[in-house]
């Protein structure tokens, strides 16, 4: 099934959705293309409008501005809505929502029987589908008889064996531990690679979606702050919140002045931004990411970096990294800075940062 091909999958639109309770806009004028093949993630904090535009694609609920479309077809307005059922879409919850009566072959078979498909097709494609979730052995198992990742699995294949046009998961790993959250991403990405479902997957774990995700539309307050490739989103995020949602970092403000950027008691030449278009005065903002800056002894000479004297305020060691708090000379900023285990610094050391001027984004100020 891998060779599957992605054209016969759907494209959705999302065009100014917006879906208002009383005075609460739980989503506010939402646009987005989601290209066929396609595995996007809804990611962001409780309450920003994730579950409810899922339901919007799922088609319960309706919503109160906008329209969706799938294949250039109005499925979704205030004016109508294409029952759920006749969406040809899969969702799966956080709860599994697999039939505990049923074994875990009849489960995965249920949909095919619904659509009338003829018991040899249904016993290979369900054969080929636990497989390819890794139950091939547990078909006549019943629910109750498998850990939790295994009902998820069966939650899978259940939701992909009918070849649905879209496939939507939400929260889908909440209810399991760590360790098989972790692992469970990987399958669900691996999942991806072999049949190309167009996806929308919510997850308000960064982690998640980045493992998961061609791109990650990340929301605040029922509206979009920025849809982009995992990579892109962590190097360059556009907003304040979405630099502080994905990872830790530094928000660095600072003051053009024709070829200098002055910071609080330093500065840096205009210059080494090339990359991006910054004007020629005004304020801005960088997203400095902890690991994006060095600590040394000496100042050095480098075309890449541009050394600032700094003090050492504070340090934690967390086993896999040192993480230090560092203050430029005479200033009141405090950067975090993250260094490997053998890189040891003393609270009150006078050191030299240095700044990978590649990894600092400027940011909507
Ligand atoms: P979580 O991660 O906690 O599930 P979410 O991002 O999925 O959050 P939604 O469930 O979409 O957020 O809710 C968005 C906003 O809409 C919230 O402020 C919520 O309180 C509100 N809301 C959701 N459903 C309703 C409803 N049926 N009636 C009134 N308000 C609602």
């Amino acid at each position: 099934m891998s060779e599957r091909e992605t054209s016969g999958h759907s494209r959705l639109s999302l065009n100014g959705l917006s879906c208002v309770y009383g005075k609460v806009a739980a989503v506010d004028h939402l646009s987005m293309d989601i290209a066929p093949g396609e595995f996007i993630s809804l990611l962001g904090p409780s309450g920003c409008g994730k579950t409810t535009t899922l339901r919007m694609i799922a088609g319960f609920i309706r919503p109160t501005g906008g329209t969706i479309t799938m294949d250039g077809e109005i499925i979704s307005s205030p004016e109508g809505s294409l029952p759920p059922e006749k969406r040809q879409m899969s969702m799966i919850f956080q709860s599994y929502a697999i039939w505990p009566n049923m074994t875990v072959a009849e489960n995965v078979a249920f949909g095919l029987k619904l659509r009338h498909f003829d018991r040899a097709s249904i016993r290979t494609k369900v054969q080929a589908m636990l497989d390819t979730v890794r139950l091939g052995g547990l078909a006549d198992r019943y629910p109750a008889e498998l850990s939790g990742g295994q009902q998820q699995r069966v939650a899978l294949a259940r939701a992909m064996v009918i070849e649905p046009r879209v496939l939507l998961l939400d929260e889908p790993l909440s209810n399991l531990d760590a360790n098989l959250r972790e692992e469970m991403r990987f399958e669900i990405r691996r999942l991806h690679d072999a049949f190309h479902f167009t996806t929308v997957y919510v997850t308000h774990d960064q982690g998640e979606a980045m493992v998961t995700s061609d791109r990650i539309a990340v929301m605040n307050q029922g509206r979009l702050e920025q849809i982009e490739a995992p990579h892109a989103l962590y190097t360059r995020p556009k907003t304040r919140f979405v630099a502080g949602f994905i990872g830790r970092t530094n928000l660095l403000e600072g003051r053009i002045a024709g070829d200098r950027i002055a910071f609080d008691h330093f500065d840096l030449p205009r210059g080494v931004f090339q990359a991006h278009e910054l004007a020629t005065s005004g304020a801005v903002v960088f997203s400095v990411r902890p690991h994006s800056i060095s600590l040394h002894r000496e100042a050095g000479t480098s075309d890449q970096h541009i050394a600032v004297q700094a003090q050492l305020v504070e340090r934690a060691y967390l086993g896999e990294y040192w993480d230090y708090v560092v203050s430029p000379v005479g200033s009141d900023v405090r950067l975090k800075v993250a260094a490997t285990p053998s890189q040891v610094f003393e609270v009150g050391d006078t050191l030299w940062l240095k700044f990978d001027l590649q990894q600092m984004a400027p940011i909507e100020a």
